[in-house]
């Protein structure tokens, strides 16, 4: 239930908002089409409330990952809540009554909000649709610079709100501030004073190494006091001081909290992941932030089914290095690659089913051995699948395809739990 508190707030905050334009309607006084300005009203009042969710979210606050299940649950909220105050955007364009004749700064400062956002968002979808992202380019790191500009436009969307002619009322107007504030405070700390109060930790890369010929291993060792590392399954934000690779990207901690330094296993597979694998050299300096996450095995039940996919293994290397008393559940792990040379860390995998009579290592190559069906998985298990937890780390096709299989076979939905290494 702690989990969900953070999406259920959000829910709350959105339905309050139309419920103070439902209950303190703006006076008639004669005004023309009223209706259609005050249903335009309530949308964008509820626009700039889900655009100062979004904001917030993308502050990456620490302290509320309980109430989402983790940063990487809170950037799946981001997304709904910006889709959503997208469509509403163009509802709430559609129900005003707008003259061409009679257009004043409220409509000007709509327009520009409007065409901003609408160039900052096509691209964000881009991935998703094939057409866009031809159109757009997929480079996450342009994308990345683009997206930071919309904060300005909710602060224009805003000032249309209140220089626009249109019916209103005093409370309506009271309750849509406090997202005002937490939409501008919140993009004023991501883009100006974040850097004066978040951890921004510096280490040097000690060790590099290739374990396949598309794989880096890299560790990193703190230059001074290290970033708190809570349980083995959690990820950092790394950015190395060397031309190429001084981005800040998200990678999971595949060693373990008690090792006194941070390992990372980094798929090649994009222009930052290539150029880290052929480039980056022991002695660089990094900036790390963290670490975030929640996937923590330790947290539920005693039965437990680990699925990973291809580089997904890390938060389970993490759990498996973590293990310094023994396992205290019962695990089938399920690790699945194309082929023989991609399964990286196999030794390490099968030596810890050997010391660990509770845990089940089952390393599957694709190619040749078929893929992995969840009614397979079912089938081992064993006894009530409804009393397994579930835990997933993979491409997302496969992590989705299964969350649902696995639910069809009778695990509750709040059994199944996963890692998103994606957060566009
Ligand atoms: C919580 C989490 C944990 C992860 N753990 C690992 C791991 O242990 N090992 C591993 O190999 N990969 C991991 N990833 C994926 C890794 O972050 C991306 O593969 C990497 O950032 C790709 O960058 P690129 O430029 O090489 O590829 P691109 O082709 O440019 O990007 C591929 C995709 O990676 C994501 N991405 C790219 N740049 C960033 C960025 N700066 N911030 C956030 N996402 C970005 C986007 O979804 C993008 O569409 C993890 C991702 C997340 C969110």
């Amino acid at each position: 239930m702690k989990k969900k508190l953070g999406n259920l707030i959000i829910i709350v905050l959105v339905i309050l908002t139309i419920a103070v334009w439902l209950v303190f309607p703006p006076a008639r006084d004669g005004v023309e089409n009223y209706e259609r300005y005050y249903v335009g009203m309530m949308l964008g009042s509820t626009v700039i409330a889900l655009m100062s969710f979004s904001l917030f979210l993308s502050t990456r606050p620490k302290w509320a990952e309980p109430y989402f299940g983790g940063l990487d649950k809170m950037y799946m909220t981001h997304r709904r809540t910006s889709t959503s105050a997208f469509l509403l955007m163009f509802v709430h364009l559609l129900s005003v009554p707008i003259s061409i004749m009679n257009l004043h700064l409220g409509n000007y400062l709509a327009m520009a909000s409007f065409l901003g956002i609408i160039a900052i968002v096509l691209p964000t979808l881009a991935p998703r649709i094939p057409f866009l992202s031809k159109l757009t380019g997929s480079d996450y790191e342009g994308w990345k610079k683009l997206h930071r500009y919309i904060g300005v436009f909710f602060i224009l969307g805003y000032l249309h709100s209140i220089t626009v002619n249109a019916p209103t009322t005093k409370i309506a107007i009271n309750w849509n501030q406090i997202f005002v504030f937490l939409g501008i405070g919140s993009y004023l700390y991501t883009e100006v004073f974040g850097r004066f109060f978040k951890k921004y930790v510096p280490y040097t890369v000690e060790a590099v190494n290739h374990p396949n010929n598309s794989t880096t291993e890299v560790v990193l060792r703190a230059k001074g006091q290290p970033i708190k590392h809570a349980h083995a399954g959690q990820f950092l934000f790394v950015r190395f001081k060397e031309k190429g690779l001084d981005e800040s990207h998200p990678f999971t901690i595949s060693s373990a909290p008690h090792e006194d330094v941070l390992r990372l296993t980094i798929k090649a597979s994009g222009n930052f992941t290539r150029h880290l694998f052929a480039n980056l050299k022991v002695g660089t300096s990094a900036i790390v932030e963290g670490a975030y996450g929640m996937f923590n095995y330790k947290m539920t039940g005693e039965k437990q089914i680990w699925v990973a996919g291809g580089i997904g293994v890390t938060p389970f290397l993490s759990f498996l290095r973590d293990l310094k008393t023994g396992l205290t559940h019962d695990v089938d792990f399920y690790y699945t690659v194309r082929h023989p040379e991609e399964a990286v860390f196999k030794d390490e995998i099968e030596a810890a089913a050997k010391q660990n009579s509770r845990l089940k290592a089952r390393i599957r190559f694709s190619s040749t051995d078929g893929s992995l069906t969840v009614d397979e998985i079912v089938r081992n298990a064993g006894g009530d699948i409804r009393e397994h937890h579930v835990y997933m780390c993979g491409p997302l096709p496969m992590v989705q395809a299964f969350e649902k299989k696995f639910m069809e076979a009778g695990v509750p939905a709040g059994n199944i739990h996963f890692e998103e290494f994606n957060f566009r």
